[in-house]
């Protein structure tokens, strides 16, 4: 049978951080949380290195680290800052929650609860323990591992491979983005979604003055969400086969509202996806995944106007085309694209490039050196549709001869190959919370399901 007595965490963004904070608090279970970045520790990328501007794209009542206590952050902001339910906090406020979660975990915990500052470069899996080694030398001996890497750096965009910043910045959170901009230049986003839309915040935030062209193959910015909260959840699941589905969605946005007909489907996304072919989910990756991710991801009303405004004043324009090439120029760089649906090109002067394309999902790609050494030797693999690690339901990851590891767990976005749903906190919340009571027995000691 297998021991389970210290679980090693890597990666201490928020899905390996709630993963610790609900073992401790439901087992007896020793925890070991290892993080590279001491800046990310209980943050991770998304509130660990926010702008004071940059504000949550989900509502304070939708945004608490615990499926048990749905109210649990807004009651925090309430007496933090006194914000709503339907405030939009910023992510700095978000994280400094987080922080708080973790160190009140720490002090309860005592020494079952140890955090290393340290970045995992690899592990094995033996038949009765793991060991993880760490770039600092030291090694790790611990009963199961859990992999929490959270969103890995884009993936580089050939044309700009070769050129460094300030000309290019391959991540737009590994850099100062706006540091030296003149008042006159333009900066071109390779993306139109979240990542565009935080990098033109971080540019205004910055007080650049310029313009920005924001340029993806269809040129769809994530929609606003509504003024007022959204309306209840639908009940009954509904159909899950694809023509049925967009059938429903449409039925449903005539009469009550495009935003509620994609929200109501939130609770039975997960199951939906699980249910699809792998043809649907393919088909649904290549033609509907754009127009899904700007109706479900949204922005906050106020982030909404900001671009509205910086539309109205010529300052920000987004195109929908291609990108054919780009040469040097004395000021920055030529780039060479296609407009969607025309067969001429167009030449524009842009002063810096930004890769807003988004985390990589494709474990082929990364470069990190323990996804690399784990993929090389077989224990992780590519899902079906490269969007993430392969794993089962229960979170094993999948080796390259097929079978589930019962010592190797993963959590967070790099599962969305099996659950699609796994990106924001109200679904990472769900998937940590579920584990943590998984692997101590909690949903039985505690009588859940009866
Ligand atoms: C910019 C941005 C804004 C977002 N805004 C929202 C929002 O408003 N609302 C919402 O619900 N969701 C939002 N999300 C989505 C969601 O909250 C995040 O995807 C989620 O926080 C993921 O957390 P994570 O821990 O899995 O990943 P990450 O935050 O990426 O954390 C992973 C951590 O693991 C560490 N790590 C990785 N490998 C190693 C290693 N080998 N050794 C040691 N440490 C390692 C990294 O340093 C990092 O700190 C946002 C995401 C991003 C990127």
């Amino acid at each position: 049978m297998l021991k389970l007595s210290h679980l090693t965490i890597i990666g201490g963004g928020f899905s390996g951080t709630l993963l610790a904070i609900n073992l401790l608090r439901y087992g007896s279970m020793r925890v070991t949380l290892v993080e590279r970045r001491p800046d990310r520790l209980g943050k991770g990328l998304a509130f660990g290195s926010a702008r004071p501007d940059h504000i949550l794209n989900v509502r304070a009542g939708n945004m608490s680290a615990f499926p048990d206590q749905p109210t649990h952050f807004a009651q925090w902001l309430a007496r933090d800052t006194g914000g709503t339910d339907a405030s939009f906090a910023t992510r700095a406020t978000y994280g400094r929650y987080l922080a708080s979660l973790l160190d009140a975990a720490r002090a309860e915990a005592g020494d079952r609860f140890e955090v290393i500052d340290d970045q995992a470069i690899d592990l094995v899996t033996m038949a009765q323990q793991c060991r993880v080694a760490l770039s600092s030398g030291r090694t790790l001996t611990t009963d199961l591992v859990a992999l929490a890497p959270g969103n890995l750096p884009p993936h580089d965009l050939p044309p700009f491979r070769d050129l460094a910043p300030p000309l290019y910045a391959a991540d737009p959170w590994g850099s100062d983005i706006s540091h030296d901009l003149a008042p006159s230049d333009r900066v071109l986003l390779l993306g139109t979604g979240l990542t565009a839309v935080d990098c033109i915040q971080t540019l205004h935030g910055a007080g650049f003055q310029g313009s920005v062209l924001a340029m993806s193959r269809r040129g769809l910015l994530p929609h606003s969400h509504a003024p007022s909260s959204p309306s209840q959840p639908l009940r009954d699941k509904p159909a899950s086969h694809c023509a049925a589905l967009i059938r429903t969605i449409r039925d449903r946005a005539a009469t009550a509202g495009w935003r509620n007909a994609v929200d109501e489907l939130r609770p039975f996304t997960q199951d939906i996806w699980r249910a699809a072919t792998a043809t649907e989910r393919a088909r649904f990756l290549r033609h509907a995944r754009p127009y899904w991710d700007v109706h479900r991801h949204r922005i906050a009303p106020l982030v909404a106007e900001r671009l509205a405004a910086m539309q109205a004043e010529g300052r920000l324009k987004v195109a929908a085309g291609k990108i054919i090439q780009a040469r040097r120029h004395a000021h920055g760089l030529v780039v060479c694209w296609r407009p969607r649906g025309e067969s001429q090109t167009r030449e524009v002067p842009v002063a810096r490039v930004i890769n807003c394309t988004g985390p990589l999902a494709d474990l082929r790609r990364t470069t990190d050196p323990l996804l690399r050494s784990l993929s090389d030797r077989g224990m992780i693999r590519p899902d079906a549709l490269a969007i993430g690690i392969d794993t089962d339901r229960q979170g094993r990851a999948i080796a390259q001869d097929d079978h589930p590891q019962d010592r190797l767990l993963v959590v967070g976005p790099m599962t969305r190959g099996a659950h699609w749903e796994i990106v924001a906190v109200p679904d990472i919340r769900r998937q940590t919370w579920d584990l943590a009571r998984a692997l101590t027995g909690a949903q039985w000691s505690m009588a859940d399901g009866l």
